[in-house]
Formats: structure tokens, sequence, C-alpha cells
């Protein structure tokens, strides 16, 4: 399988299955060649483009690849569907907090399936993990137990839950949500043990457990304090 981080700053993924190509996230406009070319590389359609949340830097070449592509499946949490279209409101369940980041004004395109928790997608499971914004989802490739986590956590600037500023790296934690609400997705992705950490800003982690809980912990109590996180066995 190719497990192909794209376009840096903010990445995107292919998962590889036997036929054919789901794209993980689309970037910015300008990743719309990258994305294309890469496909012909591997060899293989892109039949489903998945979303890990509605932010700008996530759905940029979503519009472009639909055209390319019109058969293309396109995937988001039932929460975040509103949010690609543009409306902002919240739930009365949901914490009263302004969604924050540069949610999409001028996606035309429309996600054919709303996700829920749990739900599979060839390979991948579904997975809520709110926080970052209302719907986030991150996904999990049951092959491998390969995670991309979208921002949930990043690794750009250093490990951290989605949030927690990183001076190298604010922009996430600036387009966080909120961030209890992440705190507990990203303990929730640790109980995952995933053997790879594949986040949309930054290098991907093989074996990140110790990382994401060193996270989480630093997130919590400041670092090196308090009771560490353990995962569940
Ligand atoms: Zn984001």
């Amino acid at each position: 399988m190719s497990f192909l981080p794209k376009i840096f700053p903010v990445n995107c993924y292919f998962v590889e299955e036997n036929d054919d190509l789901t794209l993980i996230d689309a970037g910015m406009p300008f990743s719309f060649k990258g994305i294309v070319h890469m496909a012909a590389k591997i060899g293989k359609p892109i039949r489903r483009i998945v979303l890990t949340h509605a932010h700008e830097d996530h759905v940029g070449a979503l519009d472009a690849l639909r055209k390319e592509f019109p058969d293309v499946i396109v995937y988001i949490s039932g929460r975040d569907a509103p949010l690609l279209g543009g409306d902002t409101s919240l739930l009365p369940t949901e914490p009263n907090v302004p969604i924050r980041g540069s949610v999409p004004r001028k996606v035309t395109t429309k996600a054919d399936v709303f996700l829920r928790d749990g739900d599979r997608i060839k390979s991948l499971l579904a997975v809520d993990a709110p926080g970052h914004t209302p719907g986030s989802m991150a996904f999990l490739d049951t092959r491998n137990n390969i995670l991309i986590a979208g921002d949930a956590f990043q690794t750009r600037g250093g490990v951290a839950v989605s949030g927690k500023l990183k001076p190298w790296f604010p922009f996430p934690a600036m387009a966080t949500w909120h961030k209890p609400t992440a705190l507990e997705s990203a303990k929730k992705l640790c109980d995952l043990r995933p053997s790879v950490l594949a986040v949309g800003h930054g290098i991907m982690l093989e074996n990140p457990l110790a990382a994401m809980i060193k996270a989480i912990n630093e997130w919590e109590v400041g670092p090196n304090l308090g009771q560490p996180h353990t995962t569940k066995e």
C-alpha cells in the first residue's frame, strides 16, 4: 500500500486499496496537480475523498478534484457537513464557543456520505474525534493500525494535542474550537494504539504512542507533572 504525505505544510494521504485509492483530505487549491500526478504514478483511480474536517486548508482542491473525477464519492462526518458549506452554527448540545479556523466559503462540492463513528470506508475505520472542529474525525487503517488523525494531533513544531499551542507552528491550535473536547478525543485516539500517526500538519510518526501520551500529559498538567495518561489494555 502507499501512504504518501503530499503537500507541505498541509498533508493529504492516499490509502491504497486493491483496485483503487482513497484520498484523505484535499489540501490547498494548489494541491490539485500533485494529487492527480501522484494517483497516476500509483496507477490506480481515486474513488473516494474522505475529509477529516471542514477547514479550508483540508478541502482546497476538493471542487477541482470533483470536476476532474465526477464519480468520486466524498465523505465527511454528518456534523462537519454543514461546515463544509460555510454554516458555522452550533448544535444546542454543543459548548457555546464559536467555531474557529478558516471555514470554507466557496466550496460547492457537497459530501455524498455523512459518516458516523464506527463506519467503514474500505480498509478504514472512521472514529469521531471532535474538538478541533465539532465534527472532526480520524481514520484508522485496520490492516496496519496506521492512524490518520487530521488536526486532532499535530507533529509539526513538536507533537501536540489539538489546541496546545506550539510556538513553531501555532496555526492548528489557533484554529481549534473546543480544547477540552479535543483532549478527550486525543485520549480516545491513543487508546487505538496506532502503529503510525499521520496528521494534517507535520511528519508521520512511527510508534507514536509514547509521544502521544506525552503530548496529552503536557496538555493536561504541563510538562513532567501529574499522573501520566495510560491507555486501555
Ligand atoms: Zn483544521
